[in-house]
């Protein structure tokens, strides 16, 4: 995995999608995880067919939003508080890290103020950790099961995420995806779920062969981040 991503640090923006494209089957969306990189970085990809871009603060993606073209769709990835729901209503194309009862309803709120429906992915705790965002899966459960999410008439889930723990161990990794995978199929037809987005630039081929339906990949596209 590492050799990998030394390997790609060396190809530009371009030849990394091209061969992402390669890697990945047709049935897999590729969202270009886009947070800390310049919009310059992001044109780039776009000039290379990538239509779909990743962030993971609102604040950020409004920019780059107000810069790139419009016919972008922007994936919200990352944490989201409640108070900054309203800044992304306008243009958001799917927001990935729906997690709490209490965002649900916020962006119901907002989304029926802007008289749109958003649509979002549950995203359930698979890791391990405790550092990791998600809804502790039996919540997850029980908000699929019934009609709870009737609740939230603006509001469509059109799928679930999960974020497997950061480790070397690929098994335990693998044993997480398939318990989200498990639950997708669970509640697939009934909730009309199309989307399962797991994988990440160092798991994404194993989130894929689990189910994934839609991988975020960031760094084996644009490089290491750097946060300074
Ligand atoms: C940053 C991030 C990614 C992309 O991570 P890479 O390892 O750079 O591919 C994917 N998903 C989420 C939720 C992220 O925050």
């Amino acid at each position: 995995m590492s050799f990998k991503h030394c390997e790609t640090a060396f190809m530009s923006i371009k030849e990394n999608i091209v061969q992402l494209q390669k890697n990945i089957p047709d049935t897999v969306t590729l969202v270009a995880v886009s947070k800390t990189k310049p919009v310059a970085a992001i044109q780039e990809a776009y000039d290379s067919g990538q239509r779909i871009f990743g962030e993971n603060k609102i604040q950020e993606m409004s920019e780059k939003w107000e810069q790139l073209p419009k016919d972008i769709q922007w994936h919200m990835i990352g944490h989201v508080q409640t108070n900054k729901v309203k800044f992304m209503i306008p243009y958001v194309t799917l927001i990935h890290s729906a997690d709490r009862r209490k965002l649900f309803k916020e962006i119901n709120k907002q989304a029926a103020l802007a008289h749109r429906t958003v649509d979002v992915l549950l995203q359930v705790k698979i890791a391990q950790e405790d550092t990791k965002y998600g809804m502790p899966l039996t919540e997850a459960t029980a908000l699929l099961e019934g009609n709870q999410l009737d609740q939230y008439p603006n509001v469509r889930v059109v799928g679930l995420m999960g974020m497997a723990s950061f480790t070397d161990d690929m098994t335990q990794v693998a044993t997480e995806f398939q318990v989200l995978e498990k639950l997708f199929i669970r509640f697939r037809e009934s909730k009309n779920l199309s989307t399962l987005s797991m994988g990440m630039s160092g798991d994404y081929q194993l989130a894929i062969e689990n189910g994934s339906t839609m991988v975020r990949v960031g760094s084996a596209i644009f490089g290491a981040r750097n946060y300074h």
